[in-house]
């Protein structure tokens, strides 16, 4: 594994005066190359790992766990686009079988995530994966991420163009590439063609956009410096045209920057989106045009999702060629190996033997026969998988909490299936009337893995004094955020200064909706609705 895009490593930006530790364990170092101190320690076991090569571990999606499950460990096996044969997806089944206890998380970035995984297990696993034409190599680490896109694309008959080749070009020549392998951070990168921007290009380091000149002619925008985090900023566009054929090498540039320029010193103000907000985008873009030898042309102002998009994909949806693609819920984004063996299946018996991870934690089938189709979401309802569902089960996102992740203070996973099934039974006919589906995102910590500051209701982990009890001891609790969207007049959510009990919040956000259901004004929406009770976010 390690073997691929080995040439040159660079050092870190002789500007900065003092680097942080991640920084000194990278420096002079290739981090990919820690495949082979990985294939070391399947031999020697877990004791034997050095602590500085932990570390790099994550350039293969490697992560230790929590105090409570040393000595284990959760990868990340990432997927381009969440795209799958049913080959690969019976492979990450028998995977996660035999290795992983029998349970798989799907992730916000379409990857899947497994834990309980051990060092001896490791090498097998990249070997399993690789067979089937998948890599471990960039699934984290301070370099390109899993590339994102919408999990329609080349089927959406709406489309302005199909991204997926892009996404293929740009994982296959920038990710797990040693030229990028020692970023100040991690760098994600969106790519969308689709009218409803399911791919989150505003919260990505990197958003291409299809545009549509007046012309007729299709290329990108570019949206730089989002992310979110403990200090959200959303992308702002550069203002360019960049044709297809330009796509990669733009994207190259813009990486490059990040990397000669970006911060090193501090790993909490180290992503693109510091070193934007100090440049400003004229001084970006003049970096990018020198760099290229250059201009751009001025990109027409760019099509902005609507704020009311469905951007799930969950539901059985037309494809270009009159087949159907069905997006399948998920729990709280857990599957289980047999459900990923079935589906593996499934799309082999009634589709191409394709299948994509979406955005939201959720799997869509897809070229399904419009005679099939019933069968087909008959058997994946019977598996729990159902197409058709609550908005509540389609619009939630869980991060992995404390049953794993050490950062963690909360419990997430099993409180929100108890949420789900909560709001399912006290709000039976919650309608989509408010005219876009409803978003819950459950957080073990500030980290933003599933978005809390873009949800309509976002829930973040903490240690403090719950409202109802001030003078108490310190315990569980969430802090809430109201009325986060993307696309049009995207808004961070409304941080309230309410801390809820973690035992009370499922009886807080039934209540919450309850009232929003029972307040609401005609075609109001739930960022509306909270805006006119708390004001513009
Ligand atoms: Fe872990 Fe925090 Fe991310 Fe949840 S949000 S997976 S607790 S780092």
């Amino acid at each position: 594994m390690a073997e691929e895009n080995s040439a040159a490593v660079l050092t870190p930006t002789p500007s900065e005066p003092k680097l942080n530790r991640v920084e000194r364990i990278k420096k002079g170092k290739d981090p990919f190359e820690v495949w082979e101190a990985i294939e070391r320690y399947a031999v020697t076991g877990f004791d034997s790992i050095e602590k500085d090569d932990i570390d790099l571990f994550k350039w293969y999606g490697i992560y230790t766990q929590s105090s409570d499950t040393t000595g284990y460990f959760m990868l990340r096996i990432k997927l381009p686009n969440g795209d799958l044969t049913s080959t690969q997806l019976r492979t990450i089944a028998s995977i996660t079988q035999r290795f992983a206890q029998g349970l798989a998380d799907v992730t916000d970035r379409q990857n899947f995530q497994l834990h309980w995984i051990q060092i001896e297990n490791i090498p097998t696993i990249g070997r399993e994966l690789e067979a089937v034409g998948l890599s471990l190599k960039g699934s984290s680490g301070d370099t390109v991420r899993n590339v994102i896109g919408c999990p329609l694309s080349g089927y959406d008959p709406t489309e302005i163009i199909d991204t997926w080749p892009l996404v293929e070009e740009v994982n296959r020549r920038l990710a797990g590439n040693s030229e990028f392998g020692n970023l100040p951070r991690k760098f994600k990168i969106s790519i969308s063609g689709c009218v409803e921007q399911c791919a989150h290009p505003e919260i990505n380091d990197l958003g291409l956009v299809a545009v549509r000149k007046a012309n007729g002619e299709v290329g990108f925008e570019a949206w730089v410096g989002g992310g979110l985090g403990s200090q959200p900023h959303l992308g702002q566009r550069l203002g360019v045209f960049i044709p297809p054929s330009a796509a990669v090498e733009v994207a190259s540039h813009i990486i490059a920057i990040f990397r000669d320029h970006g911060y090193r010193k501090n790993r909490a103000h180290a992503r693109l989106k510091f070193l934007l907000a100090d440049w400003g985008v004229a001084k970006f873009r003049e970096e990018l045009e020198q760099r290229l030898g250059y201009h751009l042309e001025d990109g027409p102002a760019g099509y902005q999702a609507p704020a009311n998009a469905y951007r799930d994909h969950v539901g059985a949806y037309l494809q270009k060629d009159g087949r159907y693609a069905l997006g399948l819920a998920t729990l709280g984004s857990r599957v289980t190996a047999d459900q990923l063996f079935a589906l593996a299946d499934l799309a082999e018996r009634y589709g191409s033997s394709h299948l994509r991870n979406t955005t939201l934690q959720n799997i869509v089938l897809l070229d399904i026969a419009a005679e099939s189709l019933e069968e087909v979401k008959a058997a994946t309802a019977a598996l729990g998988l159902p197409s058709e569902t609550s908005s509540f089960r389609r619009g939630l996102m869980s991060c992995t909490g404390n049953q794993f992740c050490k950062q963690a203070v909360s419990e997430t996973k099993i409180r929100a299936v108890n949420l789900v099934e909560a709001l399912e039974l006290e709000l039976p006919n919650f309608s989509r009337s408010a005219g876009r589906q409803l978003s819950i995102a459950f957080n073990g910590c500030p980290n933003s893995c599933t978005r809390y500051q873009v949800a309509d209701i976002g829930l973040v982990g903490s240690l403090g004094r719950p409202t109802n009890n001030p003078s108490g001891e310190k315990e569980e609790v969430f802090q809430i955020y109201l009325g986060g969207k993307l696309g049009q007049d995207a808004q961070l959510g409304h941080h309230l200064k309410q801390r809820i009990r973690a035992t009370e919040i499922k009886d807080y956000i039934v209540n919450l909706l309850q009232r929003f259901e029972a307040e609401r004004e005609e075609g109001e929406s739930f960022t509306q609705y909270v805006n006119r009770n708390l004001g513009e976010g």
